[in-house]
């Protein structure tokens, strides 16, 4: 009997499982055009709400694979290792990473996407870097896989062209924060991409896609399983986004912390968060422990500084070239003295995005200037009236709703708050 789309739907409103064919036919119909947007808009909402079972879900990825090129990194000569983070506020983790692994002697193929809402994207920060360019043909990516080591550039408009849609629908039909579906859409783009080995970084805790550690660790399994069925070494670590990570958050402002990070220094949470998901990498990418491919001592002794420096040329960027200043600077000040307890990373999120350095819909430009720079972190005491935060803008007219967003962001109290572990959980 031919599938139909009308059943596809009702199998799910209904809880059941779709077959092999049904979800091969709504994938390739849906990207083809020949199901149209709200039939596909339904299927997505009751996958949201009866979930998918591991087969079928094996089964979709394969299909948002097939519906686009994989590239073959074969030729590269160096074993492939990338790493993905679900966002989070400040997190500039890959931008040293990149460089760092290659250093370690992999080749990190990052095709990445640009941020939406209140994260970051990794195109974004880079693009601050004056001549800095993201889009590279195949040939580039696997050229300078070779040469370099590590490439950040824009995965190409036929990768995995079933997850353009699909997404753009769930961003318009709150159906984004399905399980099953944000598993598939980030495993089919890393599996297409070509990856040996993946490394996610998954996030938990207020600033995070799914703040709840139950979801962040049903996503971190679910992810990891699609990897192994689909021949991708794969291993998660759960990390704390509770705060803002480091201490800058924006898009030029990050790229400075994370060259600081690369020339041995940096704020000791990204050093651990990198280091961790680095030593997986390097782990997974089969390179013996220690010696030269050590990442604390590539990080030391400069070697990560100088593919960076070569990784940013190689895209046309001027490593050397200052980074553009943002004109307004204002200051958020500690409304009491005492122990800072809580600095809410949703919140100065939003107020970074409200200063100009997120987009709201996918074709809104944004500041590589603006943002906010957080100089007292949770655990620090703090004196009445102390700078606590520096907002960032290139308009005026932009800083009130950044003030609004982190109003009641910061916590102060007589106690210093419970540590809490930057690395949570680790999946494999
Ligand atoms: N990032 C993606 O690439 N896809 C999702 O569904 C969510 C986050």
């Amino acid at each position: 009997m031919a599938t139909d789309v009308l059943d596809v739907i009702r199998t799910k409103r209904d809880g059941g499982a779709l077959s092999d064919e049904q979800v091969r036919f709504f994938v390739e119909g849906y990207t083809a055009g020949s199901i149209a947007d709200e039939q596909a808009a339904a299927l997505c909402m009751a996958i949201l709400l009866r979930d998918m079972a591991p087969g079928e879900l094996a089964t979709w990825t394969q299909a948002m694979i097939d519906s686009g090129e994989r590239l073959d990194l074969s030729s590269v000569g160096r074993p492939t290792v990338d790493k993905h983070s679900t966002g989070g506020v400040g997190d500039k983790v890959s931008l040293v990473l990149a460089p760092l692994v290659a250093a370690c002697g992999a080749a990190v193929p990052q095709l990445s996407g640009r941020g939406l809402g209140h994260t970051g994207g990794t195109l974004d920060k880079l693009e601050a870097v004056p001549g800095w360019q993201a889009t590279l043909p195949t040939e580039r990516i696997v050229a300078q896989l070779r040469d370099v080591g590590a490439v950040i550039c824009a995965a190409s408009e036929t990768l995995c062209p079933a997850d353009r849609k699909l997404y753009a629908l769930r961003d318009v039909t709150a159906t984004v924060e399905a399980v099953p579906l944000i598993a598939s859409s980030i495993m089919s783009k890393k599996i297409a991409e070509g990856t040996e080995s993946l490394v996610l970084d998954v996030k938990v805790g207020s600033g995070a896609f799914l703040p709840e550690i139950d979801r962040a660790r049903r996503l971190a399994e679910t992810m990891v399983g699609l990897g192994h069925a689909h021949g991708v070494r794969t291993v998660a670590l759960v990390t704390d986004m509770d705060a803002p990570l480091g201490r800058a958050c924006g898009n030029g402002l990050e790229v400075a912390e994370a060259v600081e990070t690369l020339r041995g220094g940096g704020p000791p949470d990204v050093v651990e968060v990198t280091l961790a998901l680095a030593r997986e990498m390097v782990a997974l990418a089969g390179l013996p422990p220690g010696g030269a491919s050590d990442p604390a001592a590539a990080l030391a002794d400069g070697r990560a500084l100088a593919v960076w420096d070569a990784m940013i040329r190689t895209q046309g960027g001027d490593p050397d070239a200052e980074l553009p200043v943002a004109p307004i600077r204002h200051e958020v000040r500690a409304p009491a003295g005492g122990w800072l307890r809580r600095l809410d990373a949703r919140a100065v999120g939003v107020a970074v995005w409200r200063l100009g350095a997120g987009r709201s819909r996918k074709e809104d430009p944004v500041s590589p200037s603006a943002g906010a720079v957080c100089l007292r972190k949770p655990g620090d005491e703090v004196a009445d009236g102390e700078p606590l935060l520096v907002l960032y803008a290139d308009d005026e007219a932009r800083v009130p709703a950044a003030l609004a967003a982190v109003e009641g962001a910061v916590e102060i109290g007589p106690e210093p708050p419970a540590p809490r572990p930057l690395i949570v959980e680790r999946i494999a």
